[in-house]
């Protein structure tokens, strides 16, 4: 029976995780993400950090190189680093949701030849699911994969591509069965940046997660081997939104982490700007906003962990819990980041200060990996199947 004391209660291992990534953004990340913003290039100074500390891609399992860490330590990293800089968290984030749809259904070969070369921070994985003409409707997507003899011959352009060009590495989703049943015809392959055939298109030029490269994949008659499916044909669909819903779950955590970052800013500048001969922290208006904002990351925060363990015992409500932590976390999140820009007046809409990035940033997380109408979706889905 576990100790009353301990229940709901982060594990000390957790924590001190924690305060280890908290140093490691404070000190590596930090001082970087006005530059990475401005400058709309890559964190490669977070990216050598997270390295270093092996935070770049914890989820990965001991047995093929990683740190092992479980959903509940991999959203902490992913919140710690976002509490610093939104675009370097993306590189955890994303390691993550290239490679689950491999540790959920990849054949032990394929994890053998691509975790590793992740876990040690070589390589980065992405993934390709969206289309121009099929985003929320995954369904409707056009890249074909055909199968010609041992090899499967790729052709299509996927869109809003994460870490597209950095990335070594891709679950490419494609039609694999064109007369097929919709959405049970679609199949996983993973393709490879230096594949004959596989290109890139420019920079989106973005509102926010500047330094975070979004780009087209181009397909053209990618040829690869047989044994790069994951799964079996026709089950790649189902891959790509099961790995949703245990990835949703870091975007809550992503959102959790900007969320606070806003809220530090605004704690931090309220004690020290002085109006009508005081402080506007002791004006009750203020105070009332900041109790407020904070309420809601605490909300948000626990739906997240909550998830998170749904995620790591893979609970048959994930899909209701990712979804809901997602979009919970990130409405907030783009609430707390108004906020905090009200707070600090007209200091607040410069990019003197960094609220207006975290305001930036915080509007992705209810767009990307399923809207929040999507995520709502999902939600109904799940309450009217009970
Ligand atoms: C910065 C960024 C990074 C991204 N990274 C990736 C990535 O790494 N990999 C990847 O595969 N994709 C990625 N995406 C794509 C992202 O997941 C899609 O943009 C998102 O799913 C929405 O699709 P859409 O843009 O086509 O919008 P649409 O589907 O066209 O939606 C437009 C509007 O209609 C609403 N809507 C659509 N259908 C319904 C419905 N049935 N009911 C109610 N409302 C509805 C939506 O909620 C939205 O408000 C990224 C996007 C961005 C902007």
């Amino acid at each position: 029976m576990t100790d009353a004391f301990d229940l709901f209660r982060i594990s000390p291992d957790h924590e001190e995780l924690r305060d280890a990534v908290r140093t490691l953004a404070r000190d590596k990340i930090a001082v970087h993400a006005a530059e990475v913003d401005e400058t709309e290039s890559f964190p490669r100074d977070a990216y050598v950090a997270l390295r270093a500390s092996d935070f770049h891609a914890p989820h990965i399992p001991e047995e093929y190189g990683g740190a092992g860490a479980d959903a509940l330590a991999t959203c902490i990293v992913i919140e710690e680093v976002a509490r610093a800089c939104a675009s370097s968290s993306l590189i955890p984030a994303v390691n993550k949701l290239g490679t689950m749809p491999l540790i959920l259904a990849g054949s032990e070969e394929l994890k053998r030849r691509y975790l590793p070369p992740v876990a040690a921070g070589e390589a980065m994985f992405s993934y390709a699911l969206s289309e121009r003409e099929a985003g929320s409707d995954t369904a409707a997507m056009r890249t074909r994969a055909r199968a010609d003899g041992d090899e499967w011959v790729l052709n299509g352009t996927k869109t809003w591509i994460t870490n597209a060009g950095e990335s070594e590495y891709y679950t490419v989703l494609a039609v694999t069965d064109p007369e097929g049943r919709r959405g049970a015809n679609i199949s996983a392959f993973v393709v490879e940046k230096s594949d004959a055939g596989v290109g890139f298109g420019a920079k989106e030029r973005k509102l926010g997660v500047k330094g975070s490269p979004t780009r087209e994949v181009h397909l053209a008659n990618v040829r690869i081997p047989g044994d790069r499916i994951v799964g079996e044909p026709g089950e790649g669909l189902r891959i790509a939104l099961r790995t949703l819903d245990h990835t949703r779950v870091t975007i809550g955590a992503q959102a959790v982490g900007i969320a606070q970052g806003a809220l530090d800013v605004a704690l931090a500048y309220v004690k020290e700007r002085k109006q009508f001969g005081k402080h506007i922290a002791e004006f009750q208006g203020v105070q009332f906003m900041l109790a407020d904002m904070a309420m809601a990351l605490e909300a948000a925060r626990q739906l997240v962990y909550v998830a998170a363990a749904k995620s790591q015992r893979d609970d048959p409500d994930l899909p209701f819990f990712g979804a809901a932590a997602k979009a919970q976390a990130s409405d907030a999140a783009m609430r707390i980041t108004t906020d905090a820009v009200q707070l600090l007046g007209g200091a607040g809409y410069t990019r003197d200060f960094p609220v207006e990035r975290m305001m930036r940033d915080a509007k992705i997380t209810q767009i990307y990996e399923g809207t929040n109408q999507v995520q709502r979706i999902v939600m109904a889905r799940s309450l009217l199947a009970r």
